[in-house]
C-alpha cells in the first residue's frame, strides 16, 4: 500500500491542516513510520516542508513537527478584466505577497495586454523562484488547450496561445482560466466551503461554479456563463447583446448595457467605475437602472441555485461596489424563486476577498497543478539535495 503513495499525498495533509508531528502523519495517512520518515525528509530537503522549532523535539532527536512552507516559491498571477487587470506574486497558498493594478482595454488584443502583465510581474518580482504562470480571463477557456474560445468581447484573443506568449520569458507552466472560476475557488478554499457560486458583475457577466469542492467546467469548459443566456423578463423591444444575439442577461445587466441606458437618457457613464460613482451619489436614475440589473441577475441564477444549492453566492466586479442598490434585486429573486430548503443556509454577498479573489483563486489553482505527483516528482528531482 506504501507503494502507492506519493509526497504530493503527505504534502496534502500538510496544505489542508497546517502544522503535523510525525506521528500526526503517521496516523493521517495510514502509511508505515519508514514510508513517512522517507517522505518528510524529501519533503524538507526540497524545501516543501520545514521543520518547526520547539516542537516534540527533544535532546538532539530530529524535530518531530513540521509545516508547508508556502514560501518555497511563488506563482505570479493575472486577473484580466474588460477594463483593468490585478497582478500579484501569490505564495503556495494563495496568499498575495505583491500586487500591482493596471487600467488597460481588452480590445487592444492579446499582444498588447500581455506585455503590459509582463511588465506588472516585473514590477512585482519578489526574488523567488517562479513556479507558475496563471492567466485569468474574462471570457470561455477551453481548458484543456490553456486557450480562449469565441470570446464575446475580447476581440483578438480567440484561440490566441498565451502559454506560448510566456514560453521565453519564464521557464514555468502556464495556466489559462476563466476569470469567474478563479474567484469561485477563492472564496471556496479562503472560507473552506465546498458549494459556492461566484458572480462576478462589472462591464461583462459571468460566474464560476465550485461543487463538492471542484471547480464545474462542463465539457469544454464553458460551464457557468450565465451572461450570455436569456433574461427572464425583457422588453417589448428586443436588446441586442454584444455577442451578436438578443436579449442575454448582459444586454440588460452588464455594466456596458447600463452604460449604454444611462446614455440613452443623457447621462455620461463611461464604464463600470462611473456607474458605481453614479449610484454613490444617488443618481435616481442609475440606481433605478442598477436595482433592476439586480432583479435581472437574480432571475438568471435563481434556478441554478434551485438546481445546485451553494451555500454562499460571492458577487464581486466592480458593479458588485453598488452593494445594497445591486443586491436586494438578486436577493428578492433568488428567494422569491428558489425552494425554501434550498434558500435557508444561503448566503448572497459581497465577496470579502475583493478584487484579490481573482489572483487568489488562480494561485490555489496553479499550486494545485504544480504539486500534484507528475509535477511535484520534477520539482523534486531538480531540488532535492541528497547527501
Ligand atoms: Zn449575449
Amino acid at each position: 500500500m506504501d507503494g502507492g503513495s506519493h509526497e504530493s499525498d503527505v504534502l496534502s495533509l500538510f496544505r489542508e491542516r497546517g502544522q503535523l508531528s510525525r506521528t500526526d502523519v503517521i496516523a493521517l495517512s495510514g502509511l508505515s513510520r519508514t514510508t513517512v520518515n522517507h517522505r518528510l525528509s524529501t519533503l524538507t530537503a526540497s524545501g516543501l516542508l520545514v521543520p518547526v522549532e520547539g516542537g516534540e523535539s527533544t535532546g538532539g532527536r530530529p524535530s518531530s513537527r513540521f509545516d508547508f512552507s508556502a514560501r518555497r516559491a511563488v506563482i505570479l498571477c493575472a486577473d484580466i478584466g474588460a477594463t483593468g487587470f490585478t497582478v500579484a506574486a501569490c505564495d503556495l497558498s494563495g496568499a498575495p505577497l505583491a500586487d500591482a493594478e493596471r487600467t488597460i482595454d481588452v480590445w487592444s488584443g492579446p499582444e498588447a495586454v500581455l506585455s503590459l502583465v509582463l511588465e506588472a510581474f516585473r514590477a512585482i518580482d519578489t526574488g523567488d523562484e517562479v513556479w507558475g504562470i496563471a492567466v485569468g480571463v474574462p471570457g470561455p477557456v477551453e481548458f484543456a488547450a490553456h486557450r480562449v474560445v469565441n470570446p464575446p468581447i475580447m476581440t483578438g484573443w480567440d484561440r490566441f496561445d498565451i502559454a506560448a506568449w510566456f514560453a521565453p520569458h519564464y521557464d514555468a507552466p502556464v495556466l489559462v482560466e476563466n476569470d469567474a472560476n478563479a474567484r469561485a475557488v477563492a472564496e471556496a478554499r479562503v472560507h473552506r466551503l465546498d458549494n459556492v457560486i461566484a458572480l462576478k458583475l462589472g462591464t461583462g457577466i459571468g460566474a464560476g461554479l465550485v461543487f463538492n469542492g471542484q471547480i464545474i467546467r462542463g465539457d469544454k469548459g464553458a460551464a457557468g456563463d450565465i451572461g450570455h443566456t436569456r433574461a427572464t423578463i425583457v422588453d417589448s423591444e428586443p436588446r441586442e447583446c454584444r455577442c451578436g444575439s438578443f436579449d442575454c442577461v448582459e444586454a440588460y445587466a452588464g455594466g456596458w448595457a447600463i452604460e449604454r441606458e444611462l446614455r440613452e437618457v443623457g447621462i455620461p457613464a463611461a464604464g463600470a467605475r462611473d456607474i458605481v460613482e453614479l449610484v454613490r451619489n444617488g443618481d435616481i436614475e442609475t440606481v433605478r437602472r442598477v436595482r433592476a440589473a439586480g432583479r435581472v441577475v437574480g432571475d438568471a441564477i435563481a434556478d441554478l441555485v434551485s438546481i445546485l444549492n451553494p451555500r454562499v453566492i460571492a458577487l464581486s466586479g466592480m458593479l458588485a461596489e453598488c452593494d445594497e442598490n445591486l443586491m436586494s434585486g438578486i436577493r428578492e429573486r433568488v428567494y422569491q424563486r428558489a425552494t425554501p430548503l434550498v434558500t435557508r443556509d444561503l448566503t448572497i454577498a459581497r465577496s470579502t476577498l475583493g478584487e484579490h479573489a481573482g489572483v487568489i483563486g488562480l494561485a490555489y489553482i496553479v499550486s494545485d497543478e504544480v504539486l500534484r505527483p507528475s509535477s511535484l516528482d520534477r520539482i523534486l528531482a531538480r531540488t532535492t539535495v541528497r547527501v
